[in-house]
């Protein structure tokens, strides 16, 4: 799937009553960190040529298992939270489990994930793989915009607040007088 669906699934399913808003957005970063082996797209963009790089690490350092235990190791480092560990650990799969079945290349070429990169060359694969702009993925995509609309309504933050508060407050006033929502008083956590 592509990057703004593996980000949303990871806001949305991070958003949990009482969780920091830091951790929220650790669970939505996670979500999205195994597509850092497509960075070889950029390098193939500004040689000009064919997709090489591209093809040589896509799907491999960034979606095995000892890349994920890294980052677990690195949050339990961070927070000392086991269940945010597996927190992480589970999302890190529910976008390998993404790309297994919503992610086939416009070519028609199914992208291996290679879970056991650099131990093992066997691409996982699954033979019902739609394409990465197939009507499932949109239709998942606009629900899970529908949702993170209405969970800023009712947490009262965004990801804008990351950036900016004030903007932030804004955006989310806007959605809870739209929604109709007030929110509870202590149900963001910061
Ligand atoms: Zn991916």
């Amino acid at each position: 799937m592509n990057l703004i669906t593996h980000a949303l699934i990871g806001w949305c399913a991070g958003m949990r009553p009482g969780r920091p808003r830091i951790e929220v957005a650790a669970v939505a970063v996670v979500s999205v960190i195994p597509d850092i082996d497509a960075f070889g797209a950029l390098i193939d963009l500004a040689r000009g040529g064919e997709a090489e790089w591209f093809t040589a690490y896509h799907h491999k350092f960034g979606h095995c298992l000892p890349f994920c235990l890294l980052l677990v190791v690195l949050a339990w480092l961070w927070r000392k939270n086991a269940r945010l560990c597996l927190w992480l650990a589970g999302i890190f799969h529910l976008h390998l489990l993404c790309d297994l079945i919503g992610a086939r290349g416009p070519d028609g070429y199914q992208w291996p994930v290679y879970y056991l990169f650099p131990f093992s060359g066997h691409g996982l694969t699954w033979p019902h793989q739609w394409e990465i702009n197939a009507w499932p993925n949109i239709l998942l995509t606009v629900l899970l915009i529908m949702v993170f609309l209405r969970q800023a309504a009712i947490y009262g933050y965004s990801p804008l607040s990351l950036l900016s508060e004030s903007a932030d407050r804004r955006f989310v006033e806007t959605l809870q007088k739209r929604f109709g929502i007030t929110p509870a008083p202590g149900i963001d956590h910061v």
